[in-house]
């Protein structure tokens, strides 16, 4: 019996056991194509000697060293790599293990700017409907994903609220142009900033690209111009979270590169260590650095392993493969073969209404009434027996039941590594479909 105390108690876990490229198999044998890289974390697959070969040195080196004492080369020649040329005005980055913790860093390091430029009023945060942004208690209260708020509600703080994400599947109306749905967007935002009072909201905080609940959302294009513009409007300050559509998965190592804007902070995590260590970060924007630096000298918030050498070695060797492989240009050329084939073999099946996503990063949403997008009844675990199909057919693709039309929704999202090639790709989508008329029965609509 197993003693680790898992999501599901009632069976005997499947024991992983090794990783070798683009494969995972079980201790009882059977292997899978890791189609989604666990959850768009492993960006380099299973197994990469070079990232093991970089941990190993480090932790012969020095495997910790406490940060009120030193910093760390492994350290500084991440935080180099990433903000040193200061891209979108970004500085500094701090350095935290998930993706949750991160985002806690990054709502304390925006309500402690304010304080240092004396505008104490600032307390609240905007975030979006449907939204995931960790499941500590700072980034689950921001959340808008309501199933995974709701057991835990009465414990949030109450600096939260939400408005209408960009979701184009759902949110835009019938004949709605692009430019009238920004617009009536930025609109509502300007009515969130006004009904909580304009100087007392800290930061309107959105994923770029949206991973977690409602899969693999781009905003219409204008949308992220619009929003920046209301923030600075106020004096509030755009956070983006890229834990999951950053550090390459979408085509550029920032999925903001491709909106026209640049956050404050930004949030990063599953690529950036590919998996290899649990390692996430916060980039912080040269205005909040300076204001920190000017103020009271730095940032007042800190772990135990923030900065952990043997983390940051794993993710600079990560992210040193991804730019000396040329695999940002690998993900937006084999990105768009992926999409065009999960297009060309479901995007007419009756059951699934949307086929979308940006680079190496793609989600099908399934219906039960392709017309009206009306979503299955939970009770149908959709996107569950999708994902068992999937494994039994052998791929692993990621199950999200988020939250539309207030009722939960059925996605999948397929986000494999970057050095997958053609082959594997067709391989994945030829998969998919198979799974997808097992579950089903029928094919296109
Ligand atoms: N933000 C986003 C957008 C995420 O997708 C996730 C993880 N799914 C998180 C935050 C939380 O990251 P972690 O699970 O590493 O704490």
């Amino acid at each position: 019996m197993s003693r680790v105390l898992h999501r599901n108690l009632r069976a005997d876990p499947v024991l992983a056991a090794t990783g070798d490229g683009l494969w995972l198999r079980a201790a009882e044998g059977w292997g899978v194509i890791d189609a989604s890289g666990g959850a768009a974390v492993a960006c380099l697959g299973h197994g990469n000697r070079r990232v093991i070969q970089a941990m190993t040195a480090q932790a012969e080196r020095l495997a910790y060293a406490h940060t009120v004492f030193f910093s760390c080369e492994a350290a500084e020649e991440l935080a180099e790599l990433l903000v040193g040329e200061e891209p979108g005005g970004l500085a500094r980055a701090y350095f935290a293990s998930s993706g949750s913790e991160a985002m806690e860093a990054a709502l304390k390091l925006s309500r402690q700017y304010f304080l240092e430029i004396g505008q104490p009023q600032r307390r609240r945060y905007i975030a979006r409907h449907q939204s995931y942004h960790g499941n500590t208690l700072g980034a689950l209260g921001l959340g808008g994903n309501m199933a995974r708020r709701e057991p835990y509600a009465p414990i949030l703080a109450d600096c939260f609220s939400h408005v209408s994400p960009c979701f184009a599947y759902r949110g835009q109306g019938e004949g709605e142009s692009d430019a009238a749905y920004v617009a009536r967007l930025a609109a509502e935002l300007e009515d969130e900033f006004q009904r909580l009072g304009p100087d007392s909201v800290i930061a309107f905080v959105a994923e770029t690209v949206v991973g977690a609940t409602t899969g693999c959302v781009a905003a219409v294009p204008g949308y992220f111009r619009a929003v920046r513009e209301v923030c600075d409007r106020h004096g509030a300050l755009l956070i983006l979270d890229e834990v999951m559509c950053g550090m390459g998965r979408t085509g550029t190592l920032h999925a903001w590169e491709q909106e026209g804007v640049a956050p404050d902070i930004q949030t990063i995590a599953k690529g950036l260590g590919g998996g290899y260590q649990p390692i996430g970060g916060v980039l912080a924007g040269r205005r909040v650095v300076e204001a920190l630096s000017a103020g009271s000298g730095g940032l007042k918030h800190g772990h135990t392993y923030q900065a952990h050498p043997v983390a940051c070695a794993a993710a600079l060797e990560v992210q040193r493969i991804i730019r000396e492989e040329g695999l940002l240009e690998r993900v937006r050329s084999l990105g768009e073969r992926l999409g065009a084939g999960l297009r060309e073999r479901l995007g007419h099946h009756l059951r699934v209404g949307d086929v979308r996503g940006r680079g190496l990063f793609w989600a099908l949403e399934f219906v039960e009434d392709r017309a009206t997008r009306r979503s299955f009844d939970p009770d149908h675990r959709v996107n569950d027996r999708i994902k068992e199909a999937a494994l039994r057919r052998g791929i692993a693709i990621y199950p999200m039941g988020g939250t539309v039309d207030g009722t939960r929704g059925d996605h999948v999202i397929v986000a494999p590594p970057y050095i997958a090639d053609a082959a594997a790709l067709d391989a994945i989508a030829d998969r998919m479909a198979d799974a997808v008329q097992d579950v089903f029965g029928t094919s296109a609509g």
